[in-house]
């Protein structure tokens, strides 16, 4: 009855984990979460009068089905103050989240049987949107002396006459890694010389450690024609649920996307849009409170693996709000004692990260996510998205259960 595109598709990880949360939560249960990558910051004050103010001003009908104007020329004060990139209004299409502009972005691109390149590990919807619209996730195995960041080399060695796309995630969700100017020119000039269009998400890109965070646009005029820049306001500015994501890209790129949008969704939110002019305006200040406490964080959850854990080494973060967490000590004991693995719904085959992660949430009740979820088998994945105390808690949980697995 259902359609092979809909059958083909596996479902979210992240969310499966989280409704999981909810459920035990539900039941009494009390679980520290740091499964999900969703900022525990509240949406800013000036976010929500702008939505109070655009809903008391009947600011509620339909619009243009790229954006509000007023926001389409925010962002591109963004893209210009931030990112020192060029845009016009018409270059910006507004969504409902970075997940349709991902969409918005391979309807646009992809004819059926396109390939695109998709490093692992990758965040969970890449591969997916792709196979939605017809085309083909190609996994690049990155390699762990790069900290699992793409180089252009294997863009190189992936890549066949049907490579249209390459998604690249800086900062990358599940890594916490940050590529460099460098690194970004390297990959942008041999996508250029191929042909190849890369899609940039750049939706952590507030939160950076790094000495400086480059959007792949900026590198050369020649990386900004073959990029759709990929952001959004739910990690940047805490606003998950009001769903506005966006894309820069050239003219004829946004013209076709706003074609598909408008039979889709036609625009996001219209008080949601008027939150976002808002929370843009003002956005400098509280970005850099909720900044320097994920920083604070990351040092101490890396300070407590490398003194407490060493067993468990982790990818060293420098930006986004994740850590990588390498289990593969445990990975002789869970496979010989295996003979049970849970049933949720992740991405990927039957793991012993997955594995981990069950006995993680059933035994000592807290939730993170398997590197399986990712396309990396042997990994957890940890949202410091919680209070400094959570966080070590839950790693302390985390290292109790690995202490108890190798004592087996
Ligand atoms: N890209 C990455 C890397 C993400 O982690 C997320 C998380 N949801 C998204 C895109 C989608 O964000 P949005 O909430 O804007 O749809
Ligand atoms: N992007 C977040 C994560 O990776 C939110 C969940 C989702 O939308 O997949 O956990």
């Amino acid at each position: 009855m259902l359609s092979k595109t809909v059958r083909n598709i596996v479902p979210s990880g992240t969310v499966a984990i989280n409704a999981r949360v909810f459920d035990l939560k539900a039941s009494g249960i009390d679980i520290i979460n740091l499964s999900v990558g969703e900022p525990d910051f509240n949406t800013p004050e000036h976010a929500k009068e702008g939505a109070a103010r655009a809903m008391a001003e009947n600011k509620t009908r339909y619009d243009k089905v790229p954006g509000l104007i007023e926001l389409r020329t925010a962002i591109c004060k963004k893209l210009k103050e931030e990112n020192g990139l060029d845009y016009i209004p018409d270059q910006i299409v507004v969504s409902n989240g970075a997940k349709q502009s991902i969409t918005n972005t391979c309807f646009a691109l992809l004819n059926s049987g396109d390939e695109v390149l998709i490093p692992a590990p990758y965040w969970v919807s890449y591969p997916e949107i792709v196979k939605i619209a017809g085309g083909v996730p190609v996994f690049v195995d990155t390699k762990r002396e790069n900290d699992f960041k793409l180089t252009a080399a294997e863009i190189e060695e992936y890549s066949t006459e049907k490579t249209k796309m390459v998604i690249l995630c800086n900062p990358s969700n599940p890594l916490g890694t940050v590529h460099t100017r460098e690194e970004l020119k390297a990959i942008a000039d041999v996508c250029h010389k191929k042909g190849i269009y890369i899609l940039s998400d750049e939706v952590y890109e507030r939160i950076c450690f790094a000495d400086e965070f480059v959007s792949m646009a900026a590198v050369s005029p020649e990386a900004k024609d073959i990029t759709i820049v990929l952001n959004g306001l739910s990690k940047s500015i805490p606003m998950t649920g009001w769903r506005i994501g966006y894309t820069a890209s050239t003219v004829e790129f946004a013209k076709a996307m706003t074609a598909f949008q408008g039979h889709i969704t036609s625009h996001p939110s219209i008080i949601s849009q008027w939150a976002g002019v808002a929370a843009l305006e003002h956005r400098e200040e509280y970005t850099n409170m909720m900044v320097a406490a994920y920083k604070e964080r990351m040092e101490a959850a890396v300070k407590y693996l490398h003194e407490e854990l060493p067993e468990v080494p982790c990818i060293e973060p420098k930006g986004a709000f994740y850590l990588f967490l390498d289990i593969s000590c445990v990975k002789d004991k869970l496979l010989a004692t295996a003979d049970t693995f849970g049933n949720m719904p992740l991405s990927g085959s039957d793991s012993y990260s997955k594995e981990f992660v069950m006995k993680l949430l059933d035994e000592k009740h807290v939730a993170m996510v398997p590197g399986s979820a990712f396309g990396k088998e042997g990994f957890v994945r940890v949202a410091y998205a919680a209070s400094k105390e959570t966080v070590l808690e839950g790693l302390a949980r985390l290292g109790q259960l690995v202490k108890e697995i190798l004592a087996q």
